[in-house]
């Protein structure tokens, strides 16, 4: 089978990419490893599942009868709300008849004399096609740690991104999660509610900020929809796509106390991933961290009623935001029920998993289940799972063994005509991913219209616009707290993984001039060829 476009994916990205593409009037076929659409939002059903960007930032944008028609219920969505937008977009811009579910993408090669790219699935079908879009997802490959003994646990045991769909009853059942970052955190209060008795393994406390949640009512959503347009340009202009407005105080240390402690008060109170923006410094002035850093433990210990738990909870050691900032509902107060359990694994670390449970280097613990809310390979390790092989047979795991890197985080040099939706060296997940993916998608669509129009077939990028781009990515890292902490998003979290930031942190409304910038000048430091160069 022969295709103009094949996508990687039908989660948000690929979606998207699939009706943009077809609106060139190109022919296009999506694999999809899973039997639905929705990508992250159809793997993520563990309890508590929800995105923590509100819900009327975290949608397309690209077509305003589709924002019109969607009607939000909740501040931040939940995974089944969420799983039901993707499959309404599938079904409203008839997207399923090009999607072929239950299909990993195995392996990609391109093929110097066709230009073409040829694709193997695990259906042991091979297709080709002129362009090759990866829209794999940025946290889809999921780490589970191998802990010795794993493999003799008589009880279950499950990642949270590979929850089933009917569920798992944890009634009567005595839990172990491993694991306290965004997920972690999501799904503890909502397991304790039902396990006999929940273990939490926490190796990194970590920061967390309320949600504040709530349910939309008809005035809010009506204004909601008066005001997508209005958003659609404050996204434009917010460093993360946000449709909030910035900072009133640009500095924690530039206002009197009673003002900084009324402005980190009101943003408490607003809750959510805002609040790393509570003064325009937080994640760049060391001083200003630590005054807002210290406002949340001190608002957190009052949450918890065991002083000793509070300090296995608190003892942070990392600025706020470092980390990717976690949005709790409920989640230290999960603490104060006499069914739950925190073990510190960072003082007494997990030894192994044994037949009854799990034994750290302090105690044994009798488990029915545990759960691994132990997070992902990020930004690389879809890609990476698939052997993709660019000119020569270059393999995208040997250009990348040292470190990832992409023109844009969208070409990589050696892989002509190959696409990625938020690749490294773009802002990818440090971002409102939705909006960074819209923006990624319309911007290769637009390439692919300037080929079309010019009769060129074959795009790649320059090696030296490559490695100068890599280089400022990694010197705006290197100026973040973000690039000095340990976590997956340097890559720490994963054994042998090439350590360091792949993401753009320049900011997104930076990144999107830049890549408009560089469009308007004949698409500079991409190297085209056209068709009469056959
Ligand atoms: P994560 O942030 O990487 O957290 C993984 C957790 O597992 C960490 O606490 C980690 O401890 C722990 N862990 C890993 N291996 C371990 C081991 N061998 N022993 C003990 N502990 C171990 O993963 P995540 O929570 O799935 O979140 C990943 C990202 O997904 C988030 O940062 C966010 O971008 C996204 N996400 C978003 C939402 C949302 O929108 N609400 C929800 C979930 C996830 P260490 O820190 O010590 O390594």
């Amino acid at each position: 089978m022969e295709f103009d476009v094949v996508i990687i994916g039908a989660g948000a990205a690929g979606l998207y990419a699939l009706h943009r593409v077809r609106g060139l009037g190109l022919s296009a076929k999506v694999f999809e490893k899973g039997d639905g659409v929705g990508g992250t939002w159809y793997w993520n059903r563990y309890p508590g599942a929800r995105c923590d960007v509100e819900s009327w930032d975290y949608c397309y944008t690209f077509s305003e009868e589709l924002e019109q028609e969607w009607e939000w219920t909740e501040r931040f969505p939940t995974q089944p709300e969420l799983e039901r937008y993707f499959n309404h977009v599938a079904d409203r811009f008839d997207l399923r008849r090009d999607i072929e579910f239950n299909t990993r993408v195995d392996q990609a090669r391109f093929d110097e004399d066709q230009n073409r790219w040829l694709i193997n699935t695990s259906t042991g079908n091979t297709v080709s096609a002129r362009f090759l879009i990866s829209a794999a997802g940025c946290l889809s490959e999921v780490n589970t740690p191998r802990l010795k003994g794993a493999e003799t646990f008589a009880g279950q045991q499950i990642h949270t991104a590979r929850w089933p769909k009917g569920g798992i009853d944890v009634t009567d059942k005595r839990v172990g999660v491993i694991g306290t970052g965004s997920t972690g955190v999501q799904a503890i209060p909502q397991l304790a509610k039902q396990a006999e008795h929940l273990f939490v393994f926490q190796r990194t406390p970590q920061f967390a900020i309320p949600a504040r949640n709530r349910p939309i009512d008809a005035d809010q959503l009506e204004e909601l929809k008066h005001n997508y347009r209005e958003r659609w340009e404050l996204k434009k202009a917010s460093p993360v796509g946000m449709g909030r407005r910035p900072p009133e105080v640009s500095s924690a240390l530039e206002v009197d106390e009673a003002t900084r402690t009324r402005v980190m008060e009101d943003s408490w109170a607003l809750g959510g991933p805002g609040f790393a923006g509570t003064f325009g410094d937080v994640m760049t002035n060391a001083e200003s961290n630590q005054i807002t850093s210290q406002f949340v433990l001190d608002k957190i210990r009052k949450k918890i009623d065991d002083p000793s738990v509070a300090d296995s909870l608190l003892e942070i050691d990392h600025p706020l935001g470092a980390r990717r900032l976690i949005v709790e509902i409920d989640y230290f107060e999960t603490y104060n029920r006499r069914n739950v359990t925190l073990v510190d694994v960072a003082a007494a670390p997990i030894e192994e998993i044994t037949l009854q449970g799990l034994r750290t280097t302090e105690g044994t613990y009798d488990l029915d289940l545990i759960i691994y809310a132990t997070g992902f390979d990020g930004m690389t390790g879809a890609l990476l799972a698939m052997d993709i092989r660019g000119v020569y047979g270059l393999p995208l795991r040997g250009k990348w063994a040292n470190g990832a890197g992409a023109y844009l985080g969208l070409v990589a040099s050696g892989f002509p005509n190959f696409f990625m939706i938020t690749g490294p060296g773009s802002p990818a997940v440090f971002s409102n991913v939705i909006f960074s993916i819209e923006q990624h998608v319309d911007w290769i669509t637009d390439c692919l219209g300037h080929m079309l129009d010019h009769d060129l077939d074959r795009i790649d990028a320059d090696p030296d616009a490559e490695a100068e781009w890599t280089r400022q990515v990694d010197e705006i890292a290197a100026q973040t707290i973000i690039g000095k902490t340990d976590s997956w998003w340097t890559g720490s979290n994963i054994e042998g993984k090439p350590q360091g930031v792949t993401f753009y942190l320049g900011g997104t409304h930076t990144y999107r001039a830049i890549c408009e910038e560089i469009a308007a000048q004949n698409y500079e430091g991409f190297v085209f060829r056209s068709v009469d160069e056959r």
